[in-house]
C-alpha cells in the first residue's frame, strides 16, 4: 500500500464516521468531502451509503458529479458501498434514475424485500480477500448484471456483492461495518 495516502469521504449524506475509523486503523488520513475543492491531492474517495437519490441531487446541487467522474477518470480510487455503489452504477432500476456511469454495473435498488430489508451474513471473497467475509446489508440494492471488464471479487449466494473495473470498487454491502479491514487495504493497494 502507498505511503502517506489521503482518502477523502463524501460529507453529503449518511454514514461517513465508521469509514473515517476504518480508515485511521490503517493509518490512512481521511478528509471529508463537501465541494470541489477539496479534491486537490486526493488519492482516493469513498462513496458511503444513505439514500442514493438524495446523495445524488445534494452532488449535483453541490457540483460535485463532474468533479467525481474526473477524479475517477484520471485514475483516482473510489470505492461505493451500498448507495455509493448505485451512484457509481452504470444502470439503476427499481426505479431508474441518473447515476455517474464509472463502473459497468445494473443495480437493483431495495433488491432484497421488506422482510430480509437488512441482515448480516458471510459471504465468499475470491483472492486475494479472505475466503469468508462478513456482510451487513442495509435496504441494500443488488448487482443485476456485469459488463465483460468487471471483476467479481464477492458473492453472496451466487449473487455479485464486490466488484472492480479498474480502481473503482463497488460493495452492495456496509465494509464499514466490520472488524475486518481487507476490503479497504485490498482497495487502497489495487
Ligand atoms: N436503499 C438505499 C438506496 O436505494 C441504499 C441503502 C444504503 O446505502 N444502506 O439508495
Amino acid at each position: 500500500m502507498a505511503a502517506k495516502q489521503t482518502i477523502g469521504i463524501l460529507a453529503l449524506q449518511g454514514d461517513t464516521s465508521l469509514h473515517s475509523r476504518a480508515l485511521a486503523k490503517l493509518r490512512v488520513s481521511a478528509k471529508l468531502i463537501k465541494k470541489p475543492g477539496d479534491f486537490n491531492n486526493l488519492d482516493g474517495l469513498i462513496i458511503p451509503g444513505g439514500e442514493s437519490t438524495t446523495l445524488f441531487y445534494l452532488a449535483e446541487s453541490f457540483d460535485l458529479l463532474s468533479t467525481i467522474s474526473e477524479f475517477a477518470k484520471n485514475g483516482g480510487r473510489v470505492f461505493g458501498t451500498c448507495a455509493g455503489a448505485i451512484l457509481l452504477a452504470k444502470k439503476v432500476i427499481n426505479p431508474h434514475q441518473r447515476s455517474l456511469s464509472l463502473i459497468d454495473i445494473e443495480i437493483k435498488r431495495n433488491a432484497y424485500g421488506r422482510q430480509l430489508d437488512s441482515f448480516e451474513s458471510i459471504g465468499e471473497g475470491k483472492k486475494p480477500l479472505p475466503a469468508k467475509l462478513n456482510m451487513t446489508f442495509i435496504r441494500a440494492p443488488r448487482i443485476k448484471s456485469t459488463g465483460p471488464d468487471v471483476n467479481i471479487l464477492a458473492v453472496h449466494k451466487n449473487e455479485p456483492v464486490l466488484v472492480q473495473q479498474n480502481k473503482i470498487l463497488c460493495a452492495t454491502f456496509h465494509p464499514e461495518l466490520s472488524a475486518e479491514l481487507d476490503i479497504y487495504h485490498y482497495w487502497l493497494s489495487a
